[in-house]
Order: C-alpha cells, then sequence, then structure tokens
C-alpha cells in the first residue's frame, strides 16, 4: 500500500472508532486467520453478579465479603455487593493474600478462609454435593467462587457475567469471513464453553494462568497461525505484546491500552469486523 492509502485506512478506521497506531499494525492485520479474545470484559460486560449461593447465605457471603473486601478482582467487587445487598456487616480479615488466577486467602477470627476457584483446593477438599452443584451452575454459564474454611468448601458462589449484546454478531460475522475464532480464559472449562457457545466461538482455552495466556498465543504462532489477540486486562497486556496484532479494549487498562497496537474505542467487538476489514481493504486483500 501507499503512505496514502495506509493514511485514509488509518483515518477511516478512526473514524468508526477503531484507532490503528501504524501501518505495520494495518498491514499484519490484514494477514491475520486466527483471533483470539479474552473473556472477562472483552466478550462479557465485564460487570459480574452474584445470582446464587449455595451453603448457609449469611456465613458464606459474610466471610467471602470481608475478604474481597481486599481484592480489586470483578469477582471480588460482586460478592462485597451482594453482602451490602443482603446489609451484612463484614468482619475485619487479616493475612490478607491475593493468589493470582485462583482467588484470595486470609485470616477471619482466627480460621483459615479461602475464596475462589478449585484450583485452591486439595483433593477431596471439596465434598461431591458441592461439587456437583458446582458443575451444575458452571454448565449454566456462571463462574463458580467456592468459599473455605481451614481448607475444606463450606459453600460458594455462583456469579454472572452476561456476554455484551454485540459480542454474538461480531463472532458470527468473523466467522463467515473465514476467521477461527478462540476465547482464552482463566475461568473454569464448563463455564467457558458456555459462553462460547452463547456467542458462537469455535474453540474454548481455559483454566489457564495469567501468566501462561502469552505462552497459549506462543502457542498458536508455532503452529503456524496468524494471531490477533483481543482482550482488556492488566495480565492480557503480555499476550497482546506477544500476538502479530494485540487489540485492547478502550474501557480496559492503560497497560492493555499501551500494549495493544490497535484499539477499539467503542468497546464493541464488531470494532474487530471493522479493523480487519479495513486492513484488507487497505492492503488490496478482498478477492
Ligand atoms: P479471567 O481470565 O476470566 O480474567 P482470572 O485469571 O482473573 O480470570 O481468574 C481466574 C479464576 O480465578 C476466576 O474465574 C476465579 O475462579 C478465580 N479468582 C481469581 N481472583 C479471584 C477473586 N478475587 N475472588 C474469587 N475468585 C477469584
Ligand atoms: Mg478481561
Amino acid at each position: 500500500a501507499t503512505p496514502t492509502a495506509l493514511m485514509v485506512g488509518t483515518a477511516r478506521a478512526a473514524n468508526m472508532g477503531v484507532l490503528i497506531k501504524n501501518g505495520e499494525a494495518l498491514q499484519e492485520a490484514s494477514d491475520i486467520d486466527t483471533i483470539v479474545f479474552d473473556k472477562t470484559g472483552t466478550i462479557t460486560n465485564g460487570k459480574p453478579v452474584v445470582t446464587d449461593v449455595i451453603g448457609p447465605r449469611k456465613e458464606i457471603l459474610q466471610l467471602a465479603a470481608s475478604l474481597e473486601d481486599s481484592s480489586e478482582h470483578p469477582l471480588a467487587q460482586a460478592v462485597v455487593a451482594a453482602a451490602k445487598a443482603d446489609k451484612l456487616d463484614l468482619t475485619a480479615a487479616n493475612n490478607f493474600k491475593a493468589i493470582e488466577g485462583k482467588g484470595v486467602s486470609g485470616s477471619i477470627n482466627g480460621q483459615e478462609i479461602l475464596i475462589g476457584s478449585e484450583k485452591l483446593f486439595a483433593d477431596g477438599n471439596i465434598s461431591q454435593e458441592i461439587s456437583n452443584q458446582a458443575t451444575a451452575l458452571q454448565k449454566a454459564a456462571k463462574t463458580v467462587v467456592y468459599v473455605g474454611k481451614n481448607g475444606q468448601a463450606v459453600g460458594l458462589i455462583a456469579i454472572q457475567d452476561a456476554p455484551k449484546p454485540t459480542s454474538k454478531e461480531a463472532m458470527a460475522a468473523l466467522t463467515k469471513r473465514g476467521y477461527h475464532t478462540v476465547m482464552l480464559t482463566g475461568d473454569n472449562q464448563d463455564v467457558a464453553q458456555a459462553i462460547a457457545d452463547q456467542v458462537g466461538i469455535s474453540e474454548v482455552i481455559a483454566g489457564v494462568l495469567p501468566n501462561q495466556k502469552a505462552d497459549e498465543i506462543q502457542k498458536l504462532q508455532s503452529a503456524g497461525r496468524k494471531v490477533a489477540f483481543v482482550g482488556d486486562g492488566i495480565n492480557d497486556a503480555p499476550a497482546l505484546s506477544v500476538a502479530d496484532v494485540g487489540i485492547a479494549m478502550g474501557s480496559g487498562t492503560d497497560i492493555a491500552i499501551e500494549s495493544g497496537s490497535i484499539v477499539l474505542m467503542q468497546n464493541d467487538l464488531r470494532g474487530v469486523v471493522k479493523a480487519l476489514e479495513m486492513a484488507k481493504k487497505t492492503f488490496n486483500r478482498i478477492k
């Protein structure tokens, strides 16, 4: 493409709310065959809400919120909001620790409290009954946060984060244009698959720890794929940098916006379709 064509392509994209940082990004984007999406805040609204509590509701919510009050994770905010809605008083917590990609721990009234995914619990410390309830909720696209006392799960909190209304349309347009779509998330496999089914994503890579997201992108690249990664979080920054094209949500964290070479100002995945179309037009890749 000529320098003028590049400028025109970039300006037209900007008019549609798609910021392309440089001509190289536009060129790379014309060559992509696989698009990998973060889940929370990218495919979904990123505004999780507590829907179910299994176990003694008051105790479970109080313990969880008392600890989550010190966490900045979106799931933590949902738990604290639910406790407030129930007018529960929070208890002082000591030794708060965030366990990245898994949950939080701390002590409350001398008991060791664990809040988070199954990865926090040793084999056998989640009863069959709690585990069965969890599976049913996860298959209904709800993220399960277990609440543990002294290592043993005593209940769980189910949290729902709905897909953005435009995500499904964006996936359909990308699939129709021949792109392979992938979801990459730290959440559980059943939850990820349920949301992938709702929006029409072909492949799911779940249970990935934050520091492994970039490795998953590199694995796809080693298999010969040209990969765009779309994300919004602090822990998406390495994957945004490693991908052939990093696409950040404009509502995302500063570091994600900094790491991407394309930014979607409208926080709407239809912007990915627009960016890739504009790239193909500019580089005459539309047959
Ligand atoms: P994502 O890839 O969806 O952004 P994360 O890597 O942040 O997810 O977290 C992965 C999983 O770890 C969550 O689905 C949840 O089960 C658990 N988790 C992480 N942080 C917390 C927290 N503060 N409270 C409860 N659960 C948490
Ligand atoms: Mg996210």
